[in-house]
C-alpha cells in the first residue's frame, strides 16, 4: 500500500501549522515547529514574497492533504465524491475527510496520530458495528459503534493513548465509553466544529480550473 514517508515535521513547517502528525512529540516541547517556527530549507527564513492565487490554492490543497494523510490520488477521489453529493462542495470534503475511520479513531483517542490510528484499522484491531473493518478510508455514519477487539485491548499504544485522551478531548459529535474500548458516532460532524485554520474554497477553486 502506497504511503507518504516524507519528514513529517518538515510539513507542518512548510504549512506553517501544527499538524500534529507525530503523536505525543506534537504535545511536547520537541516539537520542531515549537523550535523553529519557519519554513524548511534554505530559504525557509526568506522575507516575504508576492505569493500567485495558484500558489496559495496548491498550499492550502497540499495542507489538508498532509493533515489527513491522505495521497493526491485519494484526495482527488475525496474530492469528486464530494462534488457530487448534495451541499457545498469544500464543507462535503472536509466532513468526509473526518468521517474517515483513521481520523475518526485518532478523533476519539485510540490512536495519537493518524498514521497510527491508520496502522490500528490495518492491523484489524478495530471493530465497526461489531465487524472488523481494516479499511482506513472506511466512512463512518450516524449511530455506528467503533470498538477495539477483545483480543487488543491490552496492546500498549492503546491502553496508553486512551490515558491522555482527557488531555486531548473528544470531539462532540463522538462520544467515548473508555472502560468498554468504545465510542458511538452521535452525530455527523459538522464544518463548524473543524476548529482548524482552513479554506476550503480555495481547494475547490485549485481542482475548478
Ligand atoms: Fe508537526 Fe508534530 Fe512535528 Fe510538531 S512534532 S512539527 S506538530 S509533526
Amino acid at each position: 500500500m502506497a504511503r507518504d514517508i516524507g519528514a513529517a515535521c518538515r510539513r507542518c513547517r512548510r504549512e506553517n501549522l501544527k499538524l500534529y502528525l507525530k503523536g505525543d512529540r506534537c504535545y511536547s516541547d520537541k516539537c520542531s515547529f515549537e523550535r523553529r517556527a519557519f519554513g524548511p530549507g534554505q530559504h525557509g527564513q526568506a522575507r516575504f514574497k508576492k505569493v500567485s492565487d495558484y500558489a496559495l490554492q496548491l498550499r492550502e490543497k497540499q495542507k489538508v492533504k498532509n493533515m489527513y494523510g491522505v495521497l493526491e490520488s485519494q484526495f482527488r477521489i475525496c474530492f469528486h465524491k464530494a462534488d457530487q453529493q448534495k451541499g457545498v462542495t469544500g464543507e462535503n470534503l472536509l466532513v468526509n475527510l473526518e468521517r474517515r475511520l483513521d481520523n475518526t479513531i485518532f478523533r476519539i483517542g485510540l490512536a495519537s496520530s493518524r498514521n497510527q490510528a491508520r496502522q490500528f484499522v490495518l492491523h484489524s484491531h478495530i471493530l465497526v458495528n461489531g465487524k472488523k473493518v481494516n479499511i482506513p478510508s472506511f466512512l463512518v455514519g450516524a449511530g455506528d459503534e467503533i470498538t477495539v477487539k477483545e483480543k487488543s485491548r491490552k496492546n500498549s499504544f492503546i491502553m496508553e493513548n486512551l490515558e491522555a485522551v482527557a488531555r486531548r478531548g473528544v470531539p462532540s459529535w463522538l462520544e467515548l465509553d473508555k472502560d468498554n474500548f468504545k465510542a458511538t458516532v452521535k452525530t455527523l460532524p459538522q464544518r463548524e466544529e473543524l476548529t482548524m485554520p482552513i479554506q476550503e474554497h480555495l481547494i475547490v477553486e485549485l481542482y475548478s480550473k
